[in-house]
């Protein structure tokens, strides 16, 4: 039976800063880093995790993964960390001298993220199954099991969890062959990177329109005229027919599954992300001002850990039809409890590396649930597309039942370098993961690595050698 031996740690960061790509009101300069583990055995198991950042401190998190994974050496793979996936995170949870450097939040936090994944990354592989199919697999008990309880209690009890699961549990395969026929609905965020021209703007939103993408999201927050004009550029594309994709037809802007998403007469929907630039009341004004380019929803409107403020900002705009969605800097499963708890969004945004990894976001995902609310993942950045498809797939077929009011972000930057990257299909859909050896499909090209890893990578030493010279 596999143990643990060892693993390997690597600070990997992509120049993205030299593009604007990423650039938003808040995050004006990112190299999108992945602080990227794998884990290894006395086989040839192995797994493979990873979590984002956008670039210097990514330094700082690789050390807080070694404390988190030093812990796991000497495990067997089967006995102690897969038979029940819940307690391994307890257990990872648990350091007593870690946990005051935390505890749940903040760079611990998101080492521990990247530790999880790749021990699930890890059981996938053991499985032959991508991550996802294997989750889906499980019986509703082994999937409570898996998830992160403590302190949950007050909003989804584990019974509560097991008897919505067993009520979804008969029909999981016709959603698992409908999703692998039609793709998981997906929405594009890199055509209004706050960097971009109007020229590059205009041209990017043509680009997803006709690949079929039908919501389509915009950065907001650092000039309110500025927006209006590039909000009206993106809505004139969106809104005209000429440049849906030969043979497809406008949706009914009313139908079940556009219905309060502020759609325009192609039942194309627009979104707009502040990337919690502003305060409370702030918010509220800026945001009313923008009801001209008729927004689904502002995302990360104020500070991520202002449940109430964003409760607040919910109520004020329900009026004017804009509604909130946050979450990608959620950093545990409790703001998640409190921001359903206080009628704060109308959309939940999970990172699948800011929680601790994929027995956390289970959890997350069941009180979404139970309170009703869609699930729409944060992706983007490098490698948060790969992992998020699994995470969606997971909702859909096993916990909530439905993706038809549901996108999943999409970012079209930076797949190359991995083993097996997302893709999209022609109805801009995420296509399903289907090789039984792609785990958690986060696994790096060595030559990736080797090329980008800071600051010797050749890359880098390049640079470096460039600025001296
Ligand atoms: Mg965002």
């Amino acid at each position: 039976m596999p143990k643990i031996t060892d693993f390997e740690i690597h600070d990997v960061r992509f120049p993205t800063s030299l593009t604007g790509d990423g650039t938003d009101a808040m995050n004006t300069d990112c190299d999108y880093s992945s602080a990227y583990i794998t884990l290894l055995t006395d086989t040839d198991l192995v797994g493979h995790g990873m979590t984002f950042t956008i670039g210097r401190g990514n330094d700082i998190v690789c050390s807080a993964i070694r404390e988190v994974a030093n812990r796991l050496v000497g495990k067997s793979t089967e006995d102690d960390l897969f038979a029940d996936m819940g307690k391994t995170w307890d257990f990872m949870m648990s350091d007593p001298q870690l946990r005051w450097i935390g505890p749940e939040k903040g760079v611990i936090h998101i080492a521990t993220g990247a530790v999880n994944n790749a021990v699930w990354d890890m059981y996938a592989r053991a499985r032959q199954k991508p991550l996802w199919k294997l989750v889906v697999d499980f019986t509703p008990e082994e999937l409570v099991r898996s998830a992160a309880w403590r302190y949950i209690s007050d909003a989804i009890t584990k019974e509560e969890a097991l008897e919505m699961l067993k009520k979804k549990e008969g029909t999981k395969k016709e959603r698992e062959e409908k999703v692998r026929e039609l793709g998981y609905p997906a929405y594009v965020t890199s055509a209004g990177w706050l960097g971009y021209s109007d020229e590059k703007v205009a041209r990017l939103t043509k680009e997803a329109v006709a690949m079929g993408f039908n919501h389509f999201k915009m950065k907001v927050g650092a000039d309110q005229a500025n927006d209006i004009r590039r909000g009206k550029i993106i809505r004139s594309i969106i809104d005209d027919p000429q440049h849906l994709p030969p043979g497809v037809q406008p949706r009914d802007p009313n139908g079940e599954d556009l219905k309060g998403k502020n759609a325009g007469p192609t039942g194309s929907v627009l979104m707009i992300d502040a990337n919690q630039v502003w305060d409370v009341k702030q918010a509220i004004d800026y945001v009313k001002g923008l009801e001209e380019i008729k927004p689904w929803f502002i995302e990360e409107p104020t500070a991520p850990d202002d449940i109430l403020g964003h409760a607040a900002i919910r109520k004020a705009l329900k009026p004017h039809g804009i509604g909130v969605a946050t979450g990608e800097h959620a950093h545990n499963r409790m703001v998640f409890k409190q921001l359903l708890q206080a009628d704060a969004i109308d959309v939940c945004q999970i990172d699948s590396c800011r929680l601790a990894g994929v027995s956390e976001v289970i959890s997350v995902l069941l009180m979404s649930a139970k309170f009703g609310v869609p699930v729409c993942p944060h992706a983007g950045g490098v490698g948060l597309c790969e992992y998020v498809i699994h995470l969606s797939l997971i909702d859909y077929i096993a916990i909530s039942g439905t993706m038809e009011r549901n996108v999943l972000e999409y970012v079209d930057h930076l797949h190359e370098h991995f083993v097996t990257p997302c893709s999209i299909n022609k109805r801009g859909r995420y296509n399903v993961p289907n090789k039984p050896t792609e785990g958690y499909s986060i696994e790096m090209f060595k030559s990736s690595i080797a090329e980008f890893e800071w600051p010797n990578g050749s890359y880098w030493a390049g640079r470096a050698k460039q600025v001296k010279a």
